[in-house]
């Protein structure tokens, strides 16, 4: 759909990239492959007008010179950047041909596509499960991103989906935990700041570091990483001590109240103080606060999933609002996602009728150790020996690096990668595919932190001879005899079967209404009929090994997860050698690395970087701007210094991803994370490691020489 201003012709379509926001974008169209700039929509009530900087200047990314054009053949060694332009049907043979060639020697389960959030589009991010699921390949096992967090969010609520994001606006205490909304989801700002400007709402931010997001609120909790459920535990010990619980709602709505403060009443704020480093009069005034407010908001975040005690974390949490029962009132509650409401019939998209159940399912964040062979994490399988990846880049973003590194550099692994850059991923392929954006097809997509659906229509024509996912995966159908329907239907015509398979009418139709609203009536939303476990209750009591969680078996040390909310002390301790606690999070230029590229993101956020509290600093007399190596069992990578007092001593923070070649030595951050299980579902604990920190013995690259190879 499109308007006109004075001469401009704007079109409207979604934001795909990996964040919960999903922005409704009005883009300003110049011809037939350009764009200009793109604004969010102020008519959608989520959006609400605001959208941030990286995607108001996607000019420069879809119009890049670096952009992949054609498809590509490696010339040289792998590694080397030799490549050979090859046409697509010379592409798409090479790789349906060795798909078959290990389809033959070892088994169908040794091809493994790969992929995941670079589009959120429903029909590009998760097509490649069709072609998975008709050939009988490896199954994948998406956990990199909230597998953690939502286990926890579920355990007490029974599904995924809280209170109406945009009630934050109507709330008179808005708790930001453990998400840093101004650079990762910049509408939860638009709220919670609206509720201060219209109704003198106070905003809380509890995070391990005085990011930008903390230096706008009225309360900041700073704690030490991993340590979020000792400080709930320490809010609810004073809720029910001064009388703060609300004992009505409790009785109605909670499964053991009772027990649950029996257990509290060792949970001091002194103890939650020793673990978590927040003073004990921030915890006293905190509980204080929530407790004489009763439209308190918890808008809680993906900080909670980079843990390895994330699933206890997050689930300690959300137990503090059931205590005070503000559940029971606009603006009070709280919101992780809401992948629960959206219902949509995906059986088209990924070829649901066509699942083995006894195939295997590989777990994304251990790609280290099936590509290097770990029979665990093969699950007792054949070896990998085929690729293809769309939409990520598991040499730079993936845990445990060094692992991955010598896992993509075997010669008898076949990798294909269709990407819309030369990421690091793609350098070490044999085929590399170029990719089209998403203003240059057509897909379908919704917002993990909101409640709207849309449809984002092909706006331009792509460069060169790239080609959306849908059709690549349909090249490879063809020459595998993958047989299956949706094969044969283009993007739009998936699209619309599903949104009509799922009683959702047509693509026509939500395409003409720009998107649609579809979140739950008040007291869904606020589970005032009950929660989502058969019971009925919020479970203060977790049952771990019954989360509702789609398709996911336990793994990790499930069995000795707290039931009750606690503080597990399964994180990554500090010891003598590796004194620092290190978290990852998130650069608000780069988004993962989907941003690495884009010329004004890398100048903002300059070297890789390292934030550490001068007293840190001066014992291990290192000075602003110095190169530090930071190392574990896992390897070694270089940062440079930058003296913060705004987090606690022993902990350090690498803000996000940048380039492994930005780093000397050429190892990333990511070489320091690690993959091992998480419980009770997996996924990878990026913000949970222990590290040494000593100055470095050769300086960092400076951002002129940060360049692409
Ligand atoms: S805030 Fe998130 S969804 Fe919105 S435009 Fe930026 S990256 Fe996209």
């Amino acid at each position: 759909m499109a308007s006109t201003t004075s001469s401009l012709d704007i079109r409207h379509s979604t934001c795909p990239h990996d964040c919960p926001s999903a922005c409704a974008l009005d883009i300003e169209v110049i011809d037939q492959a350009k764009i200009g700039r793109v604004r969010g929509s102020k008519q959608q009530s989520y959006t609400a007008g605001v959208i941030c900087a990286k995607v108001a200047r996607y000019a420069e990314r879809i119009h890049h010179p670096d952009r992949l054009l054609y498809p590509l053949k490696r010339s040289g060694p792998r590694g080397s950047g030799q490549y050979a332009r090859i046409s697509w049907d010379e592409a798409l043979d090479e790789i349906a041909m060795r798909f078959d060639q290990a389809e033959r020697d070892h088994g169908a389960e040794s091809v493994w596509p790969y992929y995941y959030a670079g589009t959120m589009g429903l029909v590009m991010r998760d097509g490649i499960n069709r072609l998975a699921n008709v050939k009988k390949y490896s199954r994948f096992f998406g956990t990199i991103c909230s597998t953690i967090a939502r286990a926890g969010f579920a355990a007490g609520t029974g599904k995924i989906a809280g209170v109406d994001p945009r009630e934050m606006a109507k709330s008179d205490l808005v708790v930001i935990w453990g998400t840093n909304a101004v650079a990762t989801q910049v509408n939860v700002m638009t709220h919670a700041t609206r509720a201060r400007k219209e109704r003198g709402a106070r905003i809380v931010v509890i995070d391990v570091y005085d990011n930008e997001t903390m230096k706008q609120a009225d309360i900041k909790i700073l704690l030490r990483p991993g340590t979020d459920g000792a400080l709930a535990c320490g809010v609810m010990h004073v809720l029910f001590r001064d009388g703060y619980a609300d004992r009505d709602y409790l009785a109605r709505y909670t499964d053991c109240p009772d027990e649950l403060e029996a257990h509290l009443a060792s949970r001091t704020p002194q103890w939650a103080s020793a673990i978590c480093g927040v003073p004990v009069d921030e915890i006293e005034s905190f509980a204080r606060a929530i407790g004489q407010t009763k439209r308190s908001f918890f808008r809680l975040g993906h900080g909670f999933t980079r843990s390895r005690n994330g699933a206890a974390q997050m689930h300690a949490a959300l137990c503090i609002p059931a205590v005070t029962g503000a559940w029971q009132y606009e603006g009070g509650g709280a919101f992780f996602n809401n992948g629960a409401i959206w219902r949509l019939d995906k059986t088209l998209i990924e070829g649901l009728d066509s699942i083995d159940p006894a195939t295997r399912r590989l777990d994304q964040s251990k790609i280290g150790r099936i590509l290097t062979g770990d029979p665990v994490a093969l699950r007792d399988g054949p070896p990998v020996k085929a690729m293809l990846i769309q939409n990520t880049n598991p040499v730079t973003v993936a845990p445990e690096q060094a692992l991955v590194r010598r896992g993509f550099a075997r010669d008898d692994l076949f990798v294909a990668v269709h990407e819309q850059f030369m990421t690091e991923t793609a350098q070490l392929a044999d085929i590399v595919l170029p990719a089209t954006m998403f203003m240059e097809h057509d897909d379908l997509y919704y917002g993990g932190g909101h409640q709207h659906l849309s449809v984002g229509a092909k706006l331009i024509e792509p460069p060169g001879e790239c080609r959306s996912n849908h059709q690549v995966i349909q090249g490879l159908a063809a020459r595998l005899n993958a047989k299956h329907r949706a094969f044969e239907l283009t993007a739009r015509a998936i699209i619309d079967a599903t949104l009509q398979n799922s009683g959702r009418g047509g693509v026509d139709a939500l395409q003409a209404e720009l998107w649609r609203d579809l979140q739950p009536d008040f007291r869904a939303a606020h589970y005032l009929d009950g929660f989502a476990h058969p019971d009925g209750k919020f479970h203060f009591k977790a049952d771990w090994s019954r989360v509702a969680l789609s398709h996911a078996g336990l793994d990790g040390p499930w069995q000795q997860m707290p039931a009750l909310p606690d503080h597990w002390a399964v994180i990554e301790q500090v010891d003598d050698a590796h004194p620092f606690r290190l978290a990852t999070s998130p650069a608000r230029s780069f988004l993962n690395t989907s941003f690495t590229e884009t010329p004004s993101s890398r100048s903002r956020e300059g070297r890789p970087t390292v934030l550490m509290h001068p007293a840190d600093a001066a014992k291990l007399d290192v000075a602003e701007g110095d190169a530090v190596t930071l190392g574990n069992q896992r390897g070694e990578t270089t940062l440079n210094a930058k003296l913060f007092d705004g987090v606690r001593q022993g902990v350090l923070v690498a803000e996000s991803i940048h380039p492994n070649h930005a780093h000397a030595g050429g190892s990333g951050i990511n070489v320091l994370t690690g993959a091992d299980p998480v419980a009770p579902h997996g996924g990878a604990a990026f913000h949970d490691n222990k590290v040494w920190a000593r100055k470095a013995a050769s300086p960092n690259p400076s951002p002129v020489a940060i360049k692409r190879s």
